[in-house]
């Protein structure tokens, strides 16, 4: 096993030991042929928005990406509130999660068609997932379905190709839905996030719950009759519940979807833990019926 490396001595590392590290950061494949300078990008963020940029903080100045807010020459502490975001600037990666959620939600709120849901969702700056990702992977097949499929976040082919499940675990779920009579294109797929967390890690609660209100939307735009809910990630937060896949998968609740529409919503084993686990597709079979006579 290579040894931990810290931030203290990751300027002078030997090749082999940067491309260690970059892996262990969830870099773990070159998308490009040239490097893209992202901190550039955020700076011509900062400027429409009238923050001071990297390059004007001090060498520690708010971490990473982030512009840090202004504090006032008095020295008291207390934070001044940001200045007005210019039109069009977005929303910014220094605001709270609480912020970014409800930032989400108006966004959510006001897109009338799917069309508009991901134009929103292309220009969200609240979840830093979208830095790193290639595309946002918003989703795929009949916008009039009666049975919609979400997963957790897109995989490396899916943050490759834009698209959800067309991965290894999109082949399994692909046969999943054959085998109950449905077509890919007959029916709607999507995830709860949609942009690849690095390294395919799992995503924090403050991202699920940031970019949980364009998810609620997306269904609800859609008005399917069933919803199933791909792996725990998915099944917690549209089923809201506390409880494991293992307990929640083959179980039934109603999700209202805006003003006047209900859905059956329902979990199953994640594809992707599937070929991990081929023992379990009993299971899964089980499941698929009992979706398929949910909706005949
Ligand atoms: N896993 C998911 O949860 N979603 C995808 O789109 C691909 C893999």
């Amino acid at each position: 096993m290579s040894k931990p490396i810290t931030d203290f001595d990751v300027n002078n590392l030997d090749p082999l030991q940067a491309l260690i590290w970059q892996f262990e950061m969830g870099a773990d494949e070159a998308i490009a042929d040239e490097p893209l300078d992202r901190f550039k990008a955020s700076e011509s963020l900062s400027r429409q928005a009238g923050l001071p940029g990297r390059a004007a903080l001090p060498p520690n100045g708010g971490g990473a990406a982030r512009p840090a807010m202004p504090r006032p020459a008095g020295g008291t502490g207390a934070m001044t509130p940001p200045p007005p975001m210019a039109p069009g600037a977005g929303f910014l990666l220094s605001d709270t999660p609480h912020e970014a959620r409800q930032s989400a939600r108006d966004l959510a709120a006001a897109a009338t068609s799917l069309a508009d849901l991901k134009e929103a969702i292309e220009k969200f700056e609240g979840c830093a997932l979208k830095k790193s990702a290639s595309n946002t992977v918003f989703g795929v097949g009949n916008p009039e379905a009666r049975l919609v499929l979400v997963g957790e976040a897109p995989g490396a082919e899916e943050d490759r190709q834009g698209e959800p499940f067309v991965g290894p675990s999109g082949k399994l779920l692909d046969a999943m839905l054959r085998s109950i009579g449905f077509a890919r294109e007959e029916v709607y797929i999507t995830n709860i996030l949609p942009w690849r967390p690095p390294g395919n890690r799992q995503p924090t609660i403050a991202e699920i719950a940031v970019c949980e209100p364009f998810v609620r939307r997306h269904l609800e735009l859609i008005g399917p009759k069933v919803v199933v809910c791909l792996g725990g990630s998915s099944a917690k937060t549209l089923m809201e519940e506390d409880r494991g896949i293992t307990r929640l998968r083959g179980t039934w609740k109603e999700m209202t979807l805006g003003a006047s529409s209900v859905a059956d919503v329902t979990a199953m084993f994640h594809p992707a833990y599937l070929l991990r686990t081929p023992e379990q597709k009993r299971l899964a079979w089980r499941d698929l019926r009992a979706v398929a006579q949910k909706l005949s």
